[in-house]
């Protein structure tokens, strides 16, 4: 290949996605996706849609979607973007509020996609490191910087922020923009939406796809200053007009109106968490508290990679990251009851030394 592009190629780093495995008879706890089936008002919905409608184009404003969101949020529709999952917001994000002469800041141990978009944006950046018990501490981002983001609750950690540390935050650094990643914000942290109107410089980051299990309808969406929000729109214009399609509109508003459904899964993940946190130190892992849908568990007598490899023959799979300090950790999502039993045998075997 001609050695420029070659090289262009080389340095456009990618990110490296969860597996997503064809095979049917997998234990899948990997990615994050929540265990149960969306809404049935949602699957309603996307049924009303399937017909001659598909023939013409979504509603480039999603304007409907949006009102649905800022009723929720309790916020205006001018607040409200929306875009092809909090993958896509983000990305949007980054080009067009990220942009500074100083570097942005964000957790040494975070969301693995942030130094891509860096990359990709030819954004500088520097990493702060978690304390020892892998928390954020914002007193370690009051120092110049083109920009803050971080996930509350923090991936792959699942170490949650309070909000009035976030508060504080917002108060102490006025002069670049804060982005808190809320992808897993509804099983048991307090958002930041609520602050959006007093902090112009404060963009929250949410999606349908963990808490409303639509991880395969894309929808994600920021909610700040309508001078931020702007921002975003100019940058989606520029890359695709049509933002969601129409499955993924209408689907989208009606998770939003079946506040029972939300309701009932977020707890029951909630309460198994809760049990397979026990089951786990039961067994001897060290568990960090978690306040997402997923655990991030070592044991001190067993090395993380080869206990993802030993669930993997079993047809379990775990995420495991081979990155300095966290090599020793798997990072488990909260399946259901069933499928945390069926893992916790197979981890009750391995750790008894049991092939
Ligand atoms: N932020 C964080 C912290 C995540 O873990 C994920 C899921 N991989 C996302 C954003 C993106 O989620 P989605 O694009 O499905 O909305």
């Amino acid at each position: 290949m001609n050695p420029y592009w070659s090289a262009l190629v080389r340095d456009l780093k990618p990110y490296i996605p969860g597996e997503q495995p064809k095979l049917s008879d997998l234990v899948k706890l990997n990615t994050n996706e929540n265990p149960y089936p969306p809404s049935p008002k949602v699957l309603d919905a996307i049924r009303g849609e399937l017909g001659a409608s598909l023939r013409l184009y979504p509603d480039p404003n999603c304007e409907l979607l949006k009102q649905a969101i800022a009723r929720y949020q309790g916020v205006g529709t001018n607040q409200v973007f929306v875009g092809n999952g909090s993958d896509e917001v983000l990305a949007h994000a980054f080009q067009a509020l990220l942009k500074h002469p100083l570097p942005i800041l964000f957790p040494d141990i975070t969301y693995s996609f942030y130094p891509v978009y860096c990359g990709l944006y030819a954004i500088a950046y520097e990493t702060v490191p978690l304390t020892e018990s892998f928390e954020i501490r914002i007193e370690d981002y009051l120092r110049p910087n083109g920009g803050i983001v971080f996930p509350n609750p923090n991936a792959p950690t699942g170490r949650v922020l309070p909000l009035a540390d976030i508060e504080t935050l917002l108060s102490r650094n006025r002069s670049s923009v804060v982005i808190v990643d809320e992808a897993y914000i509804d099983f048991g942290g307090e958002s930041a939406a609520a602050l959006v109107n007093r902090f112009p410089h404060l963009l929250v980051i949410q999606t349908l796809s963990k808490s409303r299990s639509l991880a395969g309808l894309r929808v994600g969406f920021a909610l700040g200053n309508p001078e931020l929000i702007e921002a975003l729109e100019r940058v989606k214009g520029s890359f695709n007009s049509y933002p969601l399609d129409r499955l993924a509109i209408v689907g989208g508003i009606a998770a939003f109106d079946d506040r029972d459904h939300f309701e009932w899964s977020r707890q029951a993940i909630m309460w198994t968490r809760q049990w397979l946190s026990q089951g786990l130190a039961d067994l001897g892992f060290e568990v960090l508290p978690s306040a997402a849908n997923f655990l991030f568990v070592r044991h001190p007598g067993h090395d993380g990679g080869e206990l993802a490899a030993a669930l993997r023959e079993r047809h379990i799979i775990v995420r495991h990251f081979k990155l300095p300090r966290i090599e020793q950790f798997l990072r488990i999502t909260v399946g259901t009851e069933e499928e945390c039993q069926i893992l916790l045998d197979a981890l009750s075997d391995l750790v008894a030394g049991k092939a």
